[in-house]
C-alpha cells in the first residue's frame, strides 16, 4: 500500500499537539472542582483513538484532515466555553495557556541556576534567606513570587493583593493609594506563590486562616533594596495574601512638603507657636493622616521637648520621640487606660492617633489644657465634621473648646504624570458649576491612561507612569483655625453651620477650593480631585437596619466614638452619627498605599 510521507507527518503532528493540549486540560481540570474531571478524561482520550481511526480507516486525505481539525476544535471549544461559565474572566483559555506556558517556561528556567530569579531575598537583618532547591516543588512558587514582585515593581505598586475568589485568585496592585485590578491568577499558581512567601519568610505553613505576617527584603540587579510586609490570613475561599512595601522613610515629610498653600501655612504656623492645646487631624482612611500627625511632630525640637505617640500601628522610626505602640487586641486592652499610663510619663508634646471612645476624648481634652501640646487623629470627612465628633462626644461644650488650636482637615490626590499629561479646555459650563475661573490662563490638563503605539503597532507605555496617568500624591487640606470667636461659638454651642459661616469669613479655604486650585494649576486632575472629594460612602445597611441603630446609639451612650473602635480604627464614620464600617471585613487589611494612613 502505498502511503504519502507527507500525509503521515501531519496526521503525527496533529495528533501529538492535541495530545499536548489534553496534558494541559488534565492540569487544568483542577481549577474547576465542580466539573466531572473523569468524564473529561475519557471523552478526550476517546477523541485521540477516534482520531486516529479516522486516519486509518478513511482514504481521502482531505476529509480525513477536515474531521482531525474540526473535532478537536469542537472539544476544545466547549471546553473553552465551559471554563469561561465556571471561572469567569480568568477562565479565558489564551490567558491561562499563555500563563501555563509561562509558568512552563519559569519551571524549566528555574531548573537552570538560581541566578535565574530576578531578585535576592533577605531578611530583615539583609541575611539571605534560604531558597528551596531547584528540584524542589516549592521552587516554582519562588519564581512565581519572584515574577509577581517585580511586575509590582515595574507598576511601582505600594501593595500587592492575592484575594481568593471562587475559582481562581483575584490580583491588584495598588498604586498611589488606588487599587488597579490585574488579571488573575490560576489556584494552581496562587497557592504554590503563597506558601513559597510563607515558607521563604518562615511564617507558619500550617496556619491557614489566622493573620500572620513577616518582613523580607528583596534587591534588584542595582542593589537596589525594597522592605515588605508579607501577610496572610484565611477568607472563607482560601487564603490571601496581601504584600505591602514597607518604606518607613515615605512618612515622614516635613510640615511645608505636605502640600498646603502658604495661606494654610502660615495660618497654621502662628497656632503652632507655644506648647500646649489641641490639633485635630481628619481624613477618611488612607488619605494621609498619619503624615500629617508626623510632620506635626517633627516640627517640634524633639532634643529640648519630650515628645511622645500612641499608636495603634506605628509606621516609622524617629530619633528622640518614644513610640508606644497599642495592641487593640490584647487581653483587657483599654485604650483610654493604656493612654493615661503615657500621660503618667508627662511628655510635653503627645500624638494620639486614633480617639475611639468618649474616655480618650476626656483625657486628651484635660490633657491639652495642662501645659501639654496634643495631636490627635480622627476619621471624619472634613474639618467640621471633625469638630462635631468631637462636640459629640465631650458632653460638656467648654471642655470640647477650651484647648482647641485648629482642626486640619486632608485627601491625597494623586499627581498628573508630567510626561504624558494632556493639555486640554475643560468644559466652560462644568468649569461654571465649580466656580472655576472660566477659559483664561487655566492651565487644565487630564491624565492620559492610553499607552501610545509605535510605526508597527506595539504599545509604548509612558516611562514615568507606566500609562497610569499619574506619579505621586501630595495633599490638599482645609484649617479650621480656632481663633477666640470660633472658640466662644463652640464653647457655647452654636450649630456647626454658623461656626462655617465665621471661618468663611476668615477666609477659610475649604478641601474642594484647594483642590481646584491644584487642578487649575496643572498638578492634579478635576477628576482626580472630585474623587477624592465624594464623602465617603455610608456602609452598605445591614438587614437588621433597626436593630444596629439600637445598638449604636447603645454603644455610643457607653462612650463609644461610631467608627472609632480601637482594633477598628480603619471602620470609619462618614458623618457624625452614621453607621460603623467596622465588621463589614473583620480581619481583612485595609487596601491603600504606603505613607498615606
Ligand atoms: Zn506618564
Amino acid at each position: 500500500m502505498y502511503v504519502n510521507v507527507i500525509y503521515v507527518l501531519v496526521a503525527v503532528a496533529i495528533l501529538v499537539l492535541w495530545g499536548r493540549f489534553l496534558v494541559w486540560i488534565d492540569n487544568d481540570l483542577p481549577n474547576m472542582p465542580e466539573q466531572p474531571a473523569q468524564l473529561w478524561k475519557g471523552v478526550l482520550l476517546a477523541s485521540v483513538a477516534i482520531l486516529l481511526l479516522i486516519w486509518l480507516l478513511i482514504p481521502n486525505f482531505w476529509f480525513a484532515l477536515i474531521l482531525n481539525i474540526f473535532i478537536p476544535a469542537a472539544l476544545l471549544g466547549y471546553y473553552w466555553r465551559t471554563r469561561v461559565q465556571v471561572l469567569g474572566s480568568s477562565g479565558d483559555l489564551l490567558g491561562a495557556i499563555s500563563g501555563h506556558m509561562t509558568q512552563f517556561s519559569l519551571g524549566r528556567q528555574a531548573k537552570k541556576s538560581v541566578s535565574q530569579l530576578g531578585l535576592r531575598y533577605q531578611n530583615k537583618g539583609g541575611k539571605p534567606l534560604h531558597l528551596p532547591a531547584v528540584e524542589d516543588p516549592g521552587y516554582n512558587g519562588v519564581v512565581l513570587l519572584d515574577q509577581l514582585l517585580i511586575q509590582g515593581l515595574e507598576n511601582r505598586a505600594q501593595r500587592i493583593d492575592l484575594l481568593p475568589s471562587d475559582q481562581a485568585y483575584e490580583m491588584s496592585f495598588t498604586t498611589d493609594g488606588v487599587a488597579y485590578p490585574q488579571s488573575g491568577m490560576q489556584r494552581s499558581n496562587a497557592e504554590p506563590l503563597i506558601q513559597a512567601v510563607k515558607q521563604l519568610t518562615g511564617l507558619s505553613l500550617e496556619e491557614r486562616r489566622r493573620p500572620q505576617s513577616a518582613d523580607f527584603t528583596t534587591r534588584d540587579a542595582d542593589n537596589n533594596p525594597v522592605h515588605w510586609t508579607a501577610n496572610t490570613s484565611g477568607t472563607t475561599a482560601g487564603e490571601r495574601l496581601w504584600l505591602q512595601v514597607n518604606a518607613k522613610d515615605n512618612w515622614k515629610m516635613p510640615l511645608d512638603h505636605l502640600g498646603m498653600s502658604s495661606e494654610q501655612l502660615t495660618a497654621l504656623r502662628e497656632v503652632l507657636t507655644g506648647n500646649e492645646g489641641l490639633f485635630i487631624v481628619s481624613s477618611p482612611a488612607h488619605m494621609g493622616r498619619t503624615t500629617t500627625l508626623y510632620s506635626l511632630l517633627a516640627n517640634h525640637d524633639a532634643y529640648t521637648t519630650s515628645i511622645n505617640t500612641f499608636e495603634i500601628n506605628p509606621r516609622a522610626d524617629f530619633e528622640s520621640i518614644s513610640v508606644t505602640r497599642f495592641d487593640p487586641a490584647a487581653l483587657n486592652a483599654s485604650h483610654s487606660k493604656a493612654l493615661q499610663s503615657v500621660m503618667l510619663k508627662d511628655p510635653h508634646i503627645l500624638m494620639v492617633a486614633q480617639c475611639p471612645d468618649a474616655a480618650t476624648a476626656e483625657l486628651i481634652a484635660k490633657y491639652s489644657r495642662e501645659e501639654h501640646r496634643v495631636y490627635v487623629g480622627l476619621r471624619a470627612n472634613d474639618a467640621f465634621t471633625a469638630l462635631e465628633l468631637w462636640r459629640k462626644v465631650l458632653p460638656d461644650n467648654q471642655v470640647a473648646a477650651a484647648p482647641l488650636r485648629a482642626i486640619i482637615s486632608q485627601r491625597l490626590v494623586r499627581l498628573l504624570c508630567p510626561t504624558c499629561k494632556i493639555a486640554y479646555q475643560p468644559d466652560e459650563a462644568m468649569l461654571a458649576k465649580l466656580n472655576l475661573p472660566i477659559g483664561r490662563d487655566l492651565s487644565a490638563f487630564k491624565a492620559n491612561t492610553q499607552p501610545s503605539r509605535d510605526q508597527k503597532g506595539n504599545l509604548i507605555k509612558c516611562p514615568d507612569c507606566s500609562s497610569l496617568g499619574y506619579r505621586g500624591q501630595t495633599g490638599i487640606f482645609e484649617i479650621l483655625v480656632i481663633n477666640d470667636e470660633i472658640r466662644r461659638a463652640i464653647a457655647t454651642g452654636r450649630p456647626v453651620e454658623e461656626i462655617r459661616t465665621l471661618a468663611r469669613k476668615n477666609n477659610m479655604m475649604v478641601l474642594v477650593e484647594h483642590g481646584f486650585r491644584k487642578f487649575a494649576l496643572g498638578i492634579t486632575s478635576i477628576q482626580e480631585v472630585i474623587r477624592v472629594c465624594t464623602p465617603e460612602k455610608k456602609p452598605a445597611a445591614k438587614p437588621k437596619t433597626s436593630t444596629a441603630g439600637a445598638s449604636r446609639a447603645g454603644a455610643t451612650k457607653a462612650g463609644q466614638i461610631p467608627g472609632q473602635t480601637p482594633g477598628q480604627s480603619q471602620a470609619g464614620v462618614s458623618r457624625a452619627g452614621n453607621s460603623r464600617a467596622g465588621g463589614s471585613s473583620a480581619g481583612s487589611p485595609p487596601s491603600g498605599g504606603v505613607g498615606n494612613d
